[in-house]
């Protein structure tokens, strides 16, 4: 394949350049669809996870249109709008989208809360092609003056869902408000409860509707297995997982921020490269942890759910639940970290007693059963203690397995020992470069 894929989407030599650079040979399924409907001026309600390419599928036509005859922006005004529910994910999608545009003279600011307003105060003052925005900093500087939106032409909103799961609908809204009614809006979100459709059908003007299909999510293409373990338990089995030399790039999640600064501690104790993001950090900490993590310097990031939300981080070989999500469409999030773009993962959950009803409600939501890497679910649970039984057998076959957890031995490729699965988006560049 080459770039024509791309060149038979619409896009001009400046990005396809580019996009040859970047090494993306191939657009991927969003990218495909999404990209000449949004290149004629549609509007687009796309359902997408994190990982599938969604950036390039609005950043590159947005880009295109921007330098389309481009006049110079007004002072403290911008042509396009990029909402999005956190400071890093902010900051990636302003990444990739200067990376799209490096060949393109446009001007940019990246806006959010958590660091002083006064370098983002003077990156609007004379006018940006494009902000990328958390919506509670904008609508500060929208305050005082610092940045109008009667000039916005491109909206799009990122991560719906987690910005309604954040408490941020009502300042979305705040802002959608001051948007021209004449412009283009693109939608994302994973998941399309209620509220995010009335959300999307309020905003939307008759959208292109692009879903993008189960078998590509990441979800199919992770090696997903659960160790029955106590709680006591978990520390001495993550270090000795950990130990294991395949897991060179492992983010571990936790459901709190003490246990997420406790579980780094005493990986650092037990001699294992590790250090912890969570919202209690600065954002100056939070950034070099990412560094740190991403030029291989710490091995391990332990990370609540909304910090890791949106982090996009190429090679991350492993993603271990040492505690699982009370809400499982966070499983989905957290695994989706590892296999970005085509490539594949490992998921490891660690599941004591307390939360088999939450390894249940997993299951149901992605229709999988985990494999067990080791242990055995609580007796006090007898119906998942015979399913999983059965899955268990079915497992042996496959997988070295040993009763008790403490003496498993993590496999290298994976718990399973099973090669990787066929990747859907095969020949692709799977890493972005830095
Ligand atoms: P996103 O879903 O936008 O966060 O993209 C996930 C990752 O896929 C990023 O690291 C992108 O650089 C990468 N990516 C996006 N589109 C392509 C493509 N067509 N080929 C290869 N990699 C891509």
């Amino acid at each position: 394949m080459t770039t024509t894929d791309f060149g038979a989407l619409g896009l001009i030599e400046p990005l396809l350049r580019t996009l040859r650079d970047e090494n993306y040979t191939q657009p991927t399924p969003i990218q495909t669809e999404a990209i000449p409907h949004l290149l004629s001026g549609r509007d687009l309600l796309g359902i997408a996870q994190t990982g599938t390419g969604k950036t390039a599928a609005f950043g590159l036509p947005i880009l295109q249109h921007l330098a389309d005859g481009r006049q110079k922006p007004q002072p403290k005004t911008t042509k396009a709008l990029i909402l999005a529910p956190t400071r890093e994910l902010a900051i990636q999608i302003a990444q990739a989208l200067r990376t799209y545009g490096s060949r393109l003279d446009l001007r940019q600011a990246v806006i959010y809360g958590g660091v002083g307003q006064k370098p983002q105060v003077d990156a609007l003052r004379r006018g940006v092609d494009i902000v990328v925005a958390t919506p509670g900093r904008l609508l500060d500087l929208m305050n005082q003056r610092h940045l109008r939106l009667d000039g916005v032409t491109h909206f799009v909103l990122d991560e719906a869902d987690r910005m309604l799961d954040m408490g941020f609908i009502h300042d979305v809204r705040k802002v959608v408000a001051q948007l021209p009614k004449d412009r283009q809006t693109m939608f994302f979100s994973a998941t399309m409860p209620n509220a995010v459709t009335g959300l999307a059908s309020d905003i939307l003007n008759d959208p292109v509707r692009v879903e993008v299909t189960p078998q590509s999510t990441p979800v199919d293409r992770i090696d997903q297995s659960v160790y029955f373990v106590e709680a006591s338990d978990k520390n001495s089995l993550l270090t000795k997982i950990l130990r294991e030399p395949a897991f060179n790039k492992t983010i571990v999640f936790t459901r709190t921020k003490h246990r997420a600064n406790r579980v780094a501690l005493q990986l650092e104790k037990s001699g294992i490269s590790a250090d912890a993001i969570h919202g209690n950090k600065s954002q100056a900490a939070r950034q070099k942890a990412l560094k740190e993590f991403t030029n291989g310097r710490t091995s391990v990031l332990v990370a609540t759910d909304i910090a890791a939300r949106g982090i996009d981080i190429d090679d991350v070989t492993h993603v271990i639940n040492y505690e699982l999500p009370n809400v499982a469409e966070d499983y989905v999030h957290r695994i989706g970290r590892t296999a970005r773009a085509g490539a594949s993962g490992v998921a490891i959950a660690l599941c004591d007693p307390s939360e088999q009803a939450y390894l249940r409600d997993i299951e149901k939501l992605t229709k999988q059963t985990l494999t067990i890497a080791g242990g055995e679910p609580a007796e006090h649970d007898p119906a998942n203690a015979n399913q999983r039984r059965g899955s268990n057998n079915q497992a042996r076959g496959q997988r070295h397995h040993s009763p008790k957890p403490t003496s498993n031995k993590p496999n290298g490729s994976g718990p399973s020992g099973r090669r990787p699965k066929n990747r859907k988006f095969r020949g692709q560049k799977q890493n972005r470069a830095a």
